[in-house]
């Protein structure tokens, strides 16, 4: 089903994650290679809905491949999951003539495109922007590299406190619906066990193996917790460890926002360089309502709506690693 495509607009919706910036760069320098005009839509959907649109040059998009965040700013909008909203979304694109869009964001954006190109005639390419790497159909997503980067360095500071004191740590990282962060993190930085919303944990088997290692005065422990793990964060792992050993120095550090930010690493600069390029190469080539994704070093496009479904599983092996080298 290919059709010619003129006017392509960008934008970056979602949660945030650096990298992002150096996609838009990628989908605007690409569509101005191929003589399209390209815009950039601020804030998202609502941007989208409220009209802020502009026309990019490829200086619009200078000096950004470094910075993290996202000049087009992002948003969640609620206006967009009702259909009159996404109708005046559309009315916006049709009174510019843009007729394909590339949606830079998570699963909650994908599915939003998906249901916007299934009601009106705009084809729609999704790039996974996310810190959490929760979708399947592709080894990386813009903005965990550099996430997990960050992760680690942080961790590496508390653990040199947690040996100075004897102490344990339960430090909690991102991650509402994936435990990526907290897997690579945790393998990274030697923490003794890592708690993700894909596995059940059994917190007594933590307790005990903490009491024995109490026993053998292996006193410097990590924990990593991801936010979305079953039990509820780091705040209740150390509460119920502590009412079970009250005589262990527990600590918890909750990282937060910082692993959102910051200028993005070499890698999510390149997957945001390639993917960006083949983003607009779609929708040349006549590809709509997918998303792009690197699988096995090849580019992959998976429709959106089973990006959507789908979540990548954990790999059993990486948790057995974990504990044999933790021991
Ligand atoms: P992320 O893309 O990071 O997963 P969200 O889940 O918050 O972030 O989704 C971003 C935006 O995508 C939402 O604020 C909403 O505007 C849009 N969206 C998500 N789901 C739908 C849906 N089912 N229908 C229409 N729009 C949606």
């Amino acid at each position: 089903m290919s059709r010619k495509v003129n006017k392509i607009g960008v934008l970056t919706s979602g949660g945030d994650s650096p990298g992002m910036n150096a996609a838009i760069r990628a989908v605007v320098r690409t569509g101005i290679f191929h003589g399209l005009e390209m815009y950039g839509i601020m804030h998202g959907y609502s941007g989208m809905l409220n009209d802020e649109i502009f026309q990019m040059e490829g200086k619009s998009v200078a000096n950004i491949i470094q910075r993290g965040g996202t000049i087009l700013k992002t948003a969640r909008c609620m206006e967009f999951m009702e259909y009159e909203g996404r109708k005046k979304a559309y009315a916006n694109l049709e009174k510019r003539g843009i007729d394909g869009l590339v949606i830079i964001g998570g699963d909650g954006s994908f599915r939003g495109a998906q249901v916007f190109s299934s009601e009106f005639d705009i084809p729609c390419i999704g790039l996974p922007g996310t810190i959490d790497k929760d979708i399947a159909g592709t080894d990386f997503t813009i903005g965990f590299d550099t996430a997990v980067n960050t992760a680690v360095e942080a961790i590496d500071k508390v653990r040199d406190t947690a040996d100075a004191h004897d102490r344990l740590f339960i430090i909690e990282v991102m991650g509402r619906d994936a435990g990526y962060i907290a897997l690579h993190s945790g393998i990274a930085t030697g923490a003794e066990n890592i708690l993700i919303p894909e596995k059940k944990t059994d917190i007594n088997e933590i307790v005990e193996s903490l009491a024995e290692k109490e026993k053998r005065k292996k006193l410097v422990n990590l924990i990593i917790v991801a936010e979305g793990d079953e039990f509820g964060g780091a705040n209740e792992v150390s509460a119920y460890i502590k009412e079970k050993l009250p005589k262990l120095e527990t600590r918890v550090c909750i990282l937060g926002h910082i692993q959102r930010g910051g200028s993005p690493s070499c890698m999510d600069r390149v997957i945001a360089s390639r993917m960006g390029y083949h983003a607009v190469e779609s929708l040349i080539e006549g590809r709509h309502n997918v998303f792009v994704g690197i699988l096995n070093n090849k580019m992959n496009y998976t429709p959106l709506n089973e990006a959507v479904k789908k979540k990548q599983r954990i790999n059993e092996e990486w948790m057995k690693i974990v504990k044999i080298l933790a021991s």
